[in-house]
């Protein structure tokens, strides 16, 4: 896989800067400006990756969009660029029905059914239903979040969709609806998810009817989010599951850091484990381009941007995020040495 300037070297020393370290709270609403305009001042005119066009709809999004929000834990907000553009929030939803999921059946049985380990296979793979015993590997994968759709709560598709729309909208604080023209381009050309749902059927690890959940799942991809949205949303799994702008608790904090951990464990499709190494924090991407970030007790980010890497993820949502992750202190695996301890002789 071709590696993009994700890794490029970061302009500060990490040794002699001081010490990003992830406890305490974002920086004040001054510096906090100052610090993301800086990302996407600097990230604005990269020109990298190519916006995916397997959903035909996809492919019309201008390459030159991007914005940047954050959204403090408690309900601080920042945004810059193109903050107000609307666009489908396909896989950045998996996580949030995941939790959804997890709040209705209990998180163990969740992992029971769904599994919690990473596939290392890109996020539509056969192979990886095929290849594990247990057949679904996340929930974050099309086959595991196909099967984490099929199991949300409702008799029928349109019972499971309105729980679906109306638990990500307690997420983004906002009642959201679909893209109708992305929900028919996707419906139109998504013959492999429906493969892979009739393939879990076969299995027994489809949760619903195989097309029924495919379309569901299908509509969910299709809501239309702003990135302000994605930041409220990665802000309510910052804050113990309740949402900072509205105060509603959508998810118990059992659930969201669970939901945290599947996020750093498979969030950026097959670069999770670079993603982890470069950016201390759980996330998730898109192939409309968003990515959620979050930094547990202090935020949620956002980013929008459609060139992706050959993987599916945002490639200035990734440097912004990478960026933004040193500069505010927010990568979890930062600490700081403790005093020299006494000498026990
Ligand atoms: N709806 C898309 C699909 O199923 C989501 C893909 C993604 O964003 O990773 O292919």
């Amino acid at each position: 896989m071709a590696k993009l300037s994700m890794h490029e070297t970061l302009p500060f020393d990490e040794e002699t800067s001081p010490p990003p370290i992830s406890t305490g709270e974002l920086p004040d609403a001054g510096h906090l400006r100052d610090i993301v305009t800086e990302a996407y001042e600097r990230y604005r005119t990269n020109r990298e990756g190519s916006v995916a066009d397997y959903i035909p709809v996809l492919g019309k999004a201008s390459p030159d969009l991007f914005g940047i929000c954050v959204v403090g834990a408690r309900g601080r907000s920042f945004g810059i660029g193109d903050t107000e553009t609307g666009f489908s929030i396909q896989s950045v939803s998996k996580p949030f029905v995941f939790a959804l999921a997890c709040d209705q059946i209990g998180y163990e049985a969740a992992r029971r059914q769904l599994g919690v380990n990473g596939t290392g296979l890109p996020f539509d793979s056969v192979m990886a239903v095929e290849l594990n015993a247990a057949r679904t590997v996340n929930p974050l994968v099309n086959a595991g979040a196909i099967a984490t759709t099929s199991l949300i709560a409702g008799d029928d598709a349109e019972a499971k969709w309105a729980a679906v729309r109306d638990g990500l909208s307690r997420f983004a604080g906002r009642e959201l609806t679909m893209s109708t023209e992305v929900y028919e381009s996707e419906s139109a050309t998504n013959m492999r998810n429906r493969g892979i749902a009739r393939l879990l059927e076969s299995y027994g690890r489809l949760y619903f009817d195989p097309e029924e959940a495919t379309d569901v799942y299908t509509r969910q991809c299709s809501l239309e989010v702003t990135v302000h949205d994605l930041a409220v949303m990665a802000s309510t799994l910052s804050n113990g599951g309740v949402n900072p702008m509205t105060g509603v608790r959508v998810i118990g904090p059992g659930v969201c850091r669970r939901v945290l951990a599947v996020m750093a464990i498979a969030g950026l499709y097959e670069l999770s484990g670079d993603w982890l190494y470069e950016v201390g924090m759980p996330g998730k991407s898109g192939v409309s381009g968003g990515i959620v970030t979050i930094s547990p007790g202090k935020g949620g980010l956002a980013t929008y941007s459609p060139p992706l890497d050959p993987a599916g993820n945002s490639v200035r949502g990734q440097l912004a995020t990478k960026y933004l992750a040193e500069r505010l202190g927010l990568n979890l695996f930062a600490s700081e040495p403790a005093e020299a301890p006494p000498d026990p002789r």
